[in-house]
């Protein structure tokens, strides 16, 4: 596999963006076409993901928040997520068993370490004939990750340029080739603000409250506030995980902050 540098055809640049990971025809250095892509994330630009490494680390103290929301991105775009905790090396077993409990029969996760080498080869196995992408706040050690995977240094430097809101934003993704298959690296999504969602369709995104929320009183229940809501009767019973309700209660407050701010 080479490299060969491309610029888009007028018209192909005015019909679509393109992203990393995107599929196209070219000629000359022109590229012709872009295929349909079987899923897209935005902010990055990342196209056609099998496998999302939602990374997270003791440190920086971890941001569930967006982890719930690139989880919510995978159910929404059908990509497999799986939780790397990076950094093991400076935890003790119980300690990791305790930051992954709330994902627990729910989301694949494991734990590795990019410093001691410690879970990389299981990592690989994951990576091999795919494409991946490694996502979760910057200094997780995505790109110590990728490295220990690979072996390669990546390009470092001033990845993040202001752009006219005087908002700094990090455009740059590369795609790696390592372990049999193809990572991307997204340099940061501590910013990702990616799914469109409205605070009430929230819900939607968790299979087990909409089997049960005919069950509410009110047809429209949120079930964060409301009286005789069946899924927070089900989260004190035990029967709805009380941890996966509580990061849905977070990630709803957010969103409804997030209107506000917009409609104001
Ligand atoms: P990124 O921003 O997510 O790409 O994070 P980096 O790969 O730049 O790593 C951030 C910091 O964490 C660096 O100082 C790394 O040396 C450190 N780091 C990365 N992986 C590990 C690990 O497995 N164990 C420990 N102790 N430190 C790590
Ligand atoms: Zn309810």
């Amino acid at each position: 596999m080479g490299v060969t540098v491309c610029s888009a055809r007028g018209k192909v640049k005015k019909d679509v963006d393109i992203y990393v990971g995107d599929y196209v025809e070219f000629c000359d250095g022109v590229i012709e076409s872009v295929a349909p892509r079987k899923n897209q994330l935005v902010r990055p630009y990342v196209a056609n993901i099998d496998v999302l490494f939602i990374t997270v680390a003791v440190r920086p103290k971890p941001d569930w928040v967006l982890v719930e929301k690139l989880l919510l991105n995978c159910h929404a775009q059908k990509i497999t997520p799986i939780i790397v905790l990076n950094k093991c090396d400076l935890i003790t077993e119980e300690e990791r068993l305790a930051m992954l409990k709330p994902y627990q029969g729910e989301i694949n996760s494991f734990c590795v370490s990019a410093k001691t080498g410690e879970g990389v080869e299981e990592l690989k196995d994951y990576i091999k004939g795919k494409t991946v992408c490694f996502s979760g706040q910057s200094a997780v050690g995505k790109s110590s990750l990728i490295n220990s995977l690979g072996g390669m240094r990546l390009e470092t430097g001033e990845l993040s340029r202001k752009i006219q809101r005087g908002k700094n934003t990090t455009r740059h993704v590369e795609i790696y080739d390592l372990a049999d298959g193809r990572a991307v690296d997204t340099c940061g999504f501590s910013v990702m603000e990616t799914i469109d969602v409205k605070p009430w369709e929230l819900t939607y995104y968790y299979d087990e409250f909409v089997k049960v929320q005919n069950q509410c009183k009110f047809d429209n229940c949120t079930h964060t506030t409301e009286p005789s809501c069946e899924v927070k009767r089900l989260v004190q019973e035990g029967v709805i995980n009380e941890n996966r309700y509580n990061r849905y209660v977070s990630l709803y407050k957010e969103l409804c902050e997030r209107r506000k701010n917009e409609y104001a």
